[in-house]
């Protein structure tokens, strides 16, 4: 668990990267502004900040927020009750992040797991997302991103959002117990 005072800061922090990024927030949203340290404790590595525009039965938005080489740990989205899984597609705002997908292995990629983690994190085919790309994630492809050097802002347009049944490579990471809100 985030100490209050990580917390916090994190979600500060968040904002100003909005901000940078030219993205307008509510005051509501800026409220709840939500972060994820997935039970890790570990924020700088391995954690994401979120914004939640819309999660409804058919859609959502959100924009997503990481810290200069922060990661999204490797994880998929199942099919549910007989519904298709969700259906993800990431558009780089600002900075620059490093989307892994199952494929081919890149040869010299940008990103790699972070230090200590390694063993969580199989897929080493690397999309490069900069300002203006995007990529679309088919239902339970396995994924995980990282930010550059300067973090990235990421919008995030999918189907309906149940990170609650997230399944992770990491197995200590439940996926109901990622957020600390
Ligand atoms: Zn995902």
């Amino acid at each position: 668990m985030l100490t209050k005072v990580v917390y916090e800061e994190a979600r500060r922090r968040a904002l100003e990267f909005l901000y940078r990024a030219g993205i307008a927030v509510s005051d509501a949203e800026k409220e709840n502004i939500e972060v994820a340290e997935y039970g890790k404790g570990d924020l700088d590595s391995i954690g994401l900040e979120l914004v939640v525009y819309v999660n409804t039965d058919r859609c959502c938005a959100k924009e997503l927020v990481l810290f200069p080489g922060q990661t999204c740990p490797e994880h998929r989205h199942p099919a549910v009750g007989g519904e298709p899984g969700k259906e993800e597609t990431f558009r780089c705002r600002w900075g620059e992040a490093y989307l892994f997908v199952p494929g081919e292995r890149s040869e010299n990629p940008q990103g790699k797991p972070p230090a200590g983690y390694e063993k969580h994190f199989s897929c080493e085919h690397e999309i490069v997302l900069r300002p203006g790309d995007q990529y679309t994630l088919e239902p339970d492809t396995l994924h995980w991103f990282r930010a550059g050097p300067d973090g990235a802002v990421i919008s995030e347009f999918s189907t309906k959002s149940r990170d609650e049944l997230d399944i992770y490579t990491d197995p200590q990471i439940v996926a109901s117990q990622a957020r600390t809100l």
